[in-house]
């Protein structure tokens, strides 16, 4: 399976994204699973991809600056 890495949220990510509820989003942004800090961590400077039709966010560890990426699922 390909991730198509965009800049940016597409239109679609983008409306799905804003479709989450604004704690649901901040919640997503706080909790990403760090594998270099081996805990969860902040993600940072995040950018949305597609993945599977679904957003997948991608960003720097807050932490130790490693790279996470979060999964939206479409429920
Ligand atoms: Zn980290």
């Amino acid at each position: 399976m390909t991730v198509e890495s965009l800049p940016a949220f597409t239109a679609p990510a983008r409306q799905r994204w804003e479709s989450i509820p604004a704690d649901i989003r901040q919640r997503l942004l706080s909790n990403v699973w760090c594998g270099r800090c081996r805990r969860e961590s902040t993600n940072t400077n995040f950018t949305g991809t597609i993945k599977g039709g679904d957003p997948l966010l991608v960003g720097k560890c807050g932490e130790c600056r490693g790279d996470v990426a979060r999964v939206i699922d479409g429920s």
